[in-house]
């Protein structure tokens, strides 16, 4: 049987109704849909949204979202936080499958990611380190080959460094995407393809990067060599700090981030409520549901991603480059993270194929005893909701692998996201970045997916929230100092030895 979207019981689920009560979260309205919340609608009937005034709707409860909320209320907003989905978090999904607790979307954070760090530090949430691999299976022109790791990791160590080789020039600021302008100007028309066809590797040196572009571009034909370039010089430049940046995790969950802010915010909270149209009318903004309630407020911030912009009116309508972004989308459209079962082998591998073999799976591997193993497709003519389909792929790696059980989860075709992390194309930064900050009349943006930093993370996701709400962001000494911090236990790994997950 394959699993999709809902699996475990609600209050299973990252953060549950009862967590949200017992943070002091109004919760109301439509968030009475199942048994577990009624409590808490009928105790909030004083918070009832329609009949309190709001100085600002916050459109989208995921992150970014989240963060604007927290930051307005500390400045004493009344702040409506309007969320389409029955649980916070959009493309942070925390899970239980199996008995495990899973992330369906962002899972990996880093101190070198300071604003994530530093709200990790905040709330004293603890953190975990993934145990690493010591089995690699990496491509050759003829199938998988079994390495060290360390082994796989000194011949790819190479050929990143030298696909990157200009990143640190181009930023000398990497908080600062524009710091040098026309460097990026220069570089923002190229593809990652363009950038592999530039380095004429040989072929069996070629496909031992192009598991990465496939993965972080959607195709590396699509995804714009300037995003990956800015992680690149984000990480300080070099490769042992570029795949750390997955190394650890937040213990709690990702939701763990999202329950302590939601706690210290306090804000009215209504699940449930897919915001269907925004008009704008002198001194006022008019959101309505999609089951037709209306709230009012002088100011709203849309927190949903860029690519969902296109569902919804807006009126007077949106600005060209905003409609430009929304139509041609941003960020990986087709990738499928699939959590699998596997009853045989046990032990704690990774396996990368390359763009273009056939084989499905751009990334997979176990990453800790006893956690299931984790894959990501970006392949659209496999059905990774087959589980046959999903063992034989398996077995080309590993040929006696048996798969007991799978989910995946599917963003890309999820209305709340229409695509999965953040990633731009070509021109996207240098023609649309900027604009897509700008507020449109009483409407601003807000969300990873127009951050400055680490664009298509849940670091940007906060910077962003940051940024929105009118809250300094981190850069410069101030990201050293916040990613310095160290008030939570932190797991000493060797990053050299560890082959971790480097997908975001
Ligand atoms: C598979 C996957 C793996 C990832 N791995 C990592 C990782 O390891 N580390 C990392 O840092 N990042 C990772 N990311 C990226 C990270 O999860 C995102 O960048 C971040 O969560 C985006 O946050 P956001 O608030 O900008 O947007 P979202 O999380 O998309 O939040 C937007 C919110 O708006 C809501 N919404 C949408 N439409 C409406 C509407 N009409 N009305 C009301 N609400 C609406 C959505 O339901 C959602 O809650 C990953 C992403 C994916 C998909």
């Amino acid at each position: 049987m394959t699993h999709e979207r809902e699996s475990g019981r609600p209050e299973e689920r990252g953060l549950s109704r009862r967590s949200l009560l017992k943070a002091g979260v109004a919760l109301t309205g439509a968030a009475v849909a199942t048994s577990a919340t009624t409590a808490v609608a009928v105790a909030d009937e004083a918070q009832d949204p329609n009949r309190r005034k709001f100085d600002v709707i916050v459109v989208g409860a995921g992150v970014a979202g989240v963060t604007a909320t927290r930051e307005l209320r500390a400045k004493g907003k009344r702040v409506l936080l309007l969320e389409a989905r029955d649980r916070v978090g959009g493309r942070t999904w925390t899970d239980t499958w199996r008995g495990h607790m899973i992330e369906r979307g962002g899972t990996w954070v880093d101190r070198l990611q300071p604003h994530v760090w530093r709200e990790l530090n905040r709330y004293e949430l603890p953190i975990m380190a993934d145990a690493g691999v010591t089995r690699a299976f990496m491509p050759t022109l003829t199938g998988f080959e079994e390495l060290d790791p360390s082994v796989a990791y000194v011949r790819q160590n190479a050929l990143f460094t030298r696909f990157f080789e200009d990143s640190t020039r181009i930023y000398p600021e990497p908080f600062k995407p524009f710091a040098n302008r026309d460097l990026v100007a220069k570089f923002d028309r190229f593809s990652l393809r363009d950038r592999l066809d530039q380095m004429a590797l040989a072929p069996e040196d070629e496909i031992l990067l192009t598991s990465w572009t496939s993965l972080y571009g959607g195709s590396s034909k699509r995804g714009a060599l300037t995003h990956i370039q800015q992680w690149w010089a984000l990480a300080g430049g070099t490769f042992e700090a570029f795949h750390g940046v997955n190394t650890y995790r937040p213990a709690l969950g990702t939701v763990s981030i999202l329950n302590a802010m939601l706690a210290e915010a306090k804000p009215v909270l209504k699940l449930n409520s897919p915001v269907k149209s925004v008009v704008q009318n002198p001194g006022k903004v008019t959101v309505t549901t999609r089951a037709g309630e209306v709230y009012t407020a002088p100011e709203v911030i849309m927190a949903v991603p860029v690519n969902v912009w296109k569902t919804i009116s807006f009126s007077p309508a949106l600005p060209a480059a905003h409609r430009e972004a929304t139509t041609a989308g941003m960020g990986v459209t087709e990738e499928r993270k699939l959590w699998i079962d596997l009853e045989h082998p046990t032990d704690r591998f990774v396996a990368e194929s390359p763009e273009g073999s056939g084989h499905p799976f751009c990334y997979i591997g176990r990453f800790n005893d006893d956690q299931p193993v984790v894959a990501f497709t970006v392949d659209t003519s496999f059905d990774a909701y087959d589980r046959g389909a999903v063992e034989r792929a398996i077995r080309k790696i590993i040929p006696d692998a048996r798969v007991r059980d799978h989910i995946v989860t599917n963003f890309a075709t999820d209305e709340f996201a229409l695509g999965t992390g953040g990633y731009r194309q070509p021109y996207q930064l240098i023609r649309l970045h900027e604009k897509l900050q700008q507020p449109h009349g009483r409407v601003k943006f807000a969300g990873s997916d127009i951050a400055n930093g680490w664009n298509g993370y849940i670091d940007g996701a906060i910077e962003d929230g940051l940024r929105v709400a009118g809250s300094p962001t981190l850069s410069g000494p101030a990201a050293l100092a916040a990613s310095a911090e160290e008030r939570i236990f932190v797991p000493k790994v060797n990053r050299e030895a560890y082959r971790g997950l480097s997908v975001r």
